[in-house]
């Protein structure tokens, strides 16, 4: 059927860079076989997955959305994608992304952009805008994104879904194609709150191929959904977060999201976090710095595209010209941004600098969960905007990820929670929640009790 959904409505929306029908198939009929002959399989087997085309997945070409990976096709499946399969669900094939996951609105694809389902004029957010429209399409029932500073929670505010940033270190990467290896996280896009615990359940763990990754148990967000109770808790909402800036009919359901919570006994109170309006611009420095560093393994020998000047060329010749075709404009735009502020000469000016603010908003975090237990916010400042509205001005594209960056920097975990549609325009309005890191079954309790 999800199949068939795709055939029907893919062309318009355009949320798949590749679909795996044949393996979707083989993948069903073995689940079938496997409950055929009695063999107890776990609440989410059977159930289809899209998957972003940032995990690399074995025979199924894996692009991050760039021309420099076009028709490579992975030797091996990334760890989260090994244990979706595991677990029994069947990947129905890659999703669009912003290119190396750079970018709020899907455009930055270099196989054109992902449309909004509910107006196909307007942009599914970014980076993940596939996953997240493969959801609101009706196409997948559940996805998996990276989230490097809102690239799973912005999508899912503007189409109307559920995303989740686990902890930093809670899900591996092993696999997935670095952006800004300190923010990095992958996690689910679902339609509900419970669906996106089960997943969460099926990917997290340790993984010793990943050394970031968190060597502890988990436990159930399942069992966090089910028994959500939130009186008593906490609610503490980001000052910063909730004024100019941010559109009327997002601050209004935002806040009538908190009143939902307030009747079911939950505390709501007023919190300051300073230094967050500093962390888009310490951000934007260490994002390119990492990712300059990342991207450098794309030299036109190990992987992909290979262009080779007119009459041949020197090594570093042919590099030059696979990077020139091979990467888009923003790429290349962080690329210079990053390698300028890792520099000798620039790197305490800019670099150390930024890290010194990252501190700064960690201890926001520490100090604002000293007097509550969740932070909220509205998860991005407006609705869905046109496509071609912000592409050619980077900074009021960067804008998009004010209240979602925080999170990353600090590597703490979020969700994102549809709150309703905004009345000026009819669209998707979503509620983040934050929680201090290992704590993501707080922010499963308080989605359990707004479902
Ligand atoms: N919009 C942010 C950026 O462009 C977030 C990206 C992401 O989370 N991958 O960097």
């Amino acid at each position: 059927a999800h199949l068939d959904r795709i055939a029907a409505v893919d062309g318009a929306v355009h949320a798949f860079l590749h679909v795996d029908r044949d393996g979707a198939l083989a993948a069903a009929a073995d689940i079938d076989r496997r409950r055929a002959a009695g063999e107890a399989l776990g609440p989410l087997a059977g159930v289809p997955i899209a998957i972003k085309d940032v995990l690399v997945t074995k025979g199924m070409p894996s692009t991050a959305g760039s021309r420099i990976l076009e028709g490579w096709v992975p030797p091996y499946d990334a760890t989260p994608v090994v244990k979706v399969r595991e677990a029994g669900l069947v990947p129905l094939g890659k999703t669009n992304m912003d290119e190396f996951a750079m970018g709020s609105s899907t455009e930055h694809s270099a196989y054109g952009p992902t449309h909004n389902p509910w107006d196909l004029d307007r942009i599914p957010g970014g980076s993940g805008g596939g996953s997240a429209a493969s959801v609101a399409a009706f196409e997948a029932p559940l996805a998996l994104g990276s989230d490097t500073g809102g690239s799973i929670r912005q999508p899912a505010h503007v189409t109307g879904t559920v995303g989740v940033k686990p902890t930093y270190g809670a899900v591996s990467r092993y696999g997935s194609i670095a952006l800004a290896s300190s923010l990095d996280q992958i996690g689910p896009v679902t339609r509900n709150v419970l669906d996106a615990a089960l997943l969460q359940d099926v990917i997290a763990g340790h993984d010793p191929r990943d050394s970031t990754s968190i060597p502890r148990q988990w436990p159930s967000m399942a069992e966090a959904v089910r028994r959500a109770d939130v009186s008593g808790l906490r609610i503490g909402v980001v000052k910063e977060l909730d004024g100019d800036g941010f559109q009327a009919g997002v601050r209004q359901r935002f806040h009538e999201s908190l009143d939902l919570l307030q009747k079911q006994g939950a505390e709501i109170v007023e919190v300051s976090a300073p230094h967050f309006e500093y962390a888009i611009a310490a951000y934007y420095l260490i994002l390119p710095a990492e990712a300059s560093s990342n991207l450098a393994k794309f030299d036109s020998v190990r992987f992909g595209l290979r262009v080779t000047p007119p009459g041949g060329g020197t090594v570093e010749q042919v590099m030059a010209a696979t990077r020139e075709a091979g990467f888009g404009p923003e790429v290349k735009r962080r690329i210079i941004l990053g390698t300028y502020a890792l520099s000798a000469g620039y790197y305490d000016a800019y670099y150390g600098s930024a890290q010194k603010v990252r501190t700064l908003v960690q201890r926001d975090f520490d100090a604002a969960f000293e007097q509550v237990d969740v932070l909220a916010s509205p998860t991005a400042p407006t609705t869905a905007f046109k496509l071609g509205e912000k592409l050619d001005d980077p900074m009021a594209m960067y804008l998009n990820d004010i209240a979602t960056i925080p999170a990353n920097l600090a590597g703490v975990p979020g969700i994102s929670i549809p709150a309703g549609l905004a009345p000026e325009d009819g669209l998707p309005v979503g509620i983040q929640f934050l929680a201090p890191a290992h704590e993501d079954t707080r922010l499963y309790n308080v989605g359990g009790a707004l479902e």
